[in-house]
């Protein structure tokens, strides 16, 4: 019997063979937190009815929770490609429900899946992003006043040009070298940064980001390779110290 296929509506991908959407039930149904984050569900909405973003988008915890609970494969990948983006991450739906469940902490599984899997939902959610995380990678700190524009920041919608106001004055107060690195206000060290590597390659969060950016990943592994060159010189040099004394 032919199995059933579903479109992926946000890459264009025609259709999507069972055994993928079986594939990426399993990676979300195995992560290590999800039987801590689902317990059953009355479908009763408490949860929507409290969430934020259901008041705004076409989203509801409800749902997500019974896709799951009800195993319904081409549900789950079809709330992968834009649902699970519009969750805020509250954790209200976790405080309400009466199953204790909870939904914002199932949408993170999901979205760490769909890192995963690579989905365009995922490359165009964290495209705006890229500038930060670059930001963090290659200082340390996240933002510096002057990337904080509507052009960079799109998903924060129209009213960012009120956060605009107050940020003119701040960047005035600040010192000129300090604008576009920070390496003045929020020196992170470079043990600290070289630490956060090893972190990051561990926990596999550099695989995520060469799955949905590769650009940046290979701009980020250039960055690590200088701070990671920097720290053995400084380590020999703290060695040939020694050896004098
Ligand atoms: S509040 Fe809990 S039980 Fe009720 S619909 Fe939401 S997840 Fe299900
Ligand atoms: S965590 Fe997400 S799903 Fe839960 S109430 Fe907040 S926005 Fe809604």
């Amino acid at each position: 019997m032919a199995h059933p296929q579903i479109s992926d509506p946000v890459s264009g991908t025609p259709q999507v063979p069972r055994a993928k959407l079986e594939e990426v039930f399993e990676d979300i149904r195995s992560h290590s937190v999800y039987d801590h984050e689902i317990h059953g569900c009355l479908n009763c909405g408490i949860c929507t009815a409290t969430c934020p973003s259901a008041h705004y988008y076409d989203y509801s915890p409800r749902e997500i929770v019974q896709l799951l609970w009800t195993e319904n494969l081409e549900g789950i990948y079809d709330a992968m490609q834009e649902k699970i983006w519009a969750c805020a991450q509250c954790y209200t739906c976790a405080a309400r429900c009466p199953f204790e469940n909870s939904p914002g902490g199932l949408v993170m599984i999901m979205r760490e899946v769909a890192i995963k899997h690579g989905m365009e939902s995922a490359k165009e959610v964290l495209r705006p992003f890229s500038r930060v995380l670059l930001k963090v990678i290659s200082t340390g700190n996240q933002l510096a006043p002057n990337m904080i524009t509507k052009e960079a920041f799109p998903d924060w919608g129209p009213n960012v040009s009120r956060i605009d106001a107050p940020l003119n004055i701040l960047r005035k107060a600040i010192p000129m070298p300090t604008m576009h690195t920070l390496d003045t206000a929020w020196e992170v060290n470079l043990k600290t940064s070289v630490e956060l590597y090893t972190i990051w390659e561990a926990t596999g969060v550099l695989d995520q980001l060469e799955t949905v950016d590769e650009n940046l990943f290979d701009v980020v592994s250039d960055v690590m390779e200088e701070k990671r060159e920097e720290w053995e010189e400084w380590l020999e040099e703290q060695e040939d110290e020694d050896d004098e004394d």
